[in-house]
């Protein structure tokens, strides 16, 4: 069965951007593959190297990720800086990377540019540390976003190089599977974009009922529509794409009807809306309440994706060793 790896960022809390536009996939992927996901801790110290509470975000993106519907039982979940192996193969990567290419990668030059005091060699070498988490399962594809795309290349690249250069077919090139292609585009709350982290724009996974509403009747709206069929501005369709999502097709388009006939009342569909939003969000919040009460079961997931994780890894290892003229 082909392999998927996906590297999961713990940076703050899931909101429906994420749910509609990657995990929604993920689950669904899982069954079709053979799927590891992790979650990128070490990738995190080329940005902030004083990480706050690093332990507590992985675990609160564990559980979300458990909640929507990741089976580890299924898939391989499991935490990157658990996987020491990869270490071994980042360091080989290393050897093998030019300076003038990894000085080239657009992302690390814009990072460069962010963070001027901290130009570290991590940064530099973030794509032999991709590389390696990649290369380590022999993964076939990675779900990617387009920012990624040139990462994914420099891994292509390394797994040819060394292919090339040890005269074996040893790694698969890895191919990038392109979510959101395919994904919805979640919009914002604040009339125009995508939903993302900013402020007042998102609606989190772990968000109450009253927090829901309270986003939702704040979303930017405008006087409504003059002529009958007319087009819909920008905030209006964001929260119609909303209503596409998680209502009923009836519900849509009872709405969409109204605002065709010029007598939507927006405070009633953003009722509707938040109504169902929560409905939506209602079970996985509590999965993830649950989920995240119980340390011990985390824990033993975190520990069993190791494991799973381990029995590869540590076998591309040892090959790799053994290629190379190490002792295996
Ligand atoms: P982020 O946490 O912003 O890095 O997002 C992680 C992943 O979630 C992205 O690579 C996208 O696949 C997905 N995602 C985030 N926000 C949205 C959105 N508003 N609409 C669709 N997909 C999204």
């Amino acid at each position: 069965m082909e392999i998927v790896l996906s590297g999961i960022r713990p940076t703050g809390n899931l909101h429906l951007g994420n749910y509609f536009g990657a995990v929604r996939s993920f689950v669904k992927l899982q069954h079709d593959y053979r799927c590891y996901f992790f979650i990128a801790d070490w990738h995190s110290l080329t940005t902030h190297p004083r990480p706050e509470n690093i332990r507590q975000s992985v675990k609160t993106i564990l559980a979300e990720y458990l909640a929507c519907g990741i089976d580890p039982e299924v898939a391989t979940i499991y935490v990157q800086s658990d996987l020491t192996e990869t270490l071994e193969l980042y360091l080989y990567m290393n050897m093998n990377a030019y300076l003038g290419e990894l000085q080239r990668v657009t992302s690390f030059k814009e990072k460069a540019r962010k963070q001027p005091d901290n130009i570290n060699a991590g940064l530099l070498t973030y794509p032999c540390l991709m590389a390696a988490d990649i290369l380590i399962h022999r993964a076939h594809y990675v779900p990617v976003g387009k920012d990624q795309e040139q990462n994914m290349e420099m891994a292509r690249k390394f797994a040819r190089r060394f292919n090339i250069m040890y005269e074996r077919e040893f790694f698969p090139e890895p191919a990038s599977f392109h979510l959101s292609e395919k994904a919805v585009k979640v919009p914002g709350l604040n009339g125009s974009g995508k939903m993302g982290k900013s402020d007042g724009n998102a609606i989190y996974l772990t968000d109450d009922e009253k927090t829901i509403k309270r986003k939702i009747m704040r979303a930017v709206t405008d006087t409504g529509p003059q002529e009958p069929n007319s087009a819909k501005p920008e905030a209006v369709a964001n929260l119609f794409a909303l209503l596409e999502l998680v209502s009923e097709r009836d519900t849509y388009d009872c709405f969409n009807e109204q605002y065709n006939l010029c007598n939507i009342r927006y405070g009633d569909l953003k009722k509707q809306l938040a109504y169902d939003v929560n409905l939506f969000c209602a079970p996985i919040r509590e999965r993830i309440l649950e989920i995240s009460s119980n340390s011990a079961q985390l824990e033993r997931v975190a520990r069993r994706g190791l494991e799973k994780a381990r029995a590869g890894a540590s076998k591309t290892i040892k090959e790799v060793r053994e290629i190379l003229g190490f002792r295996s």
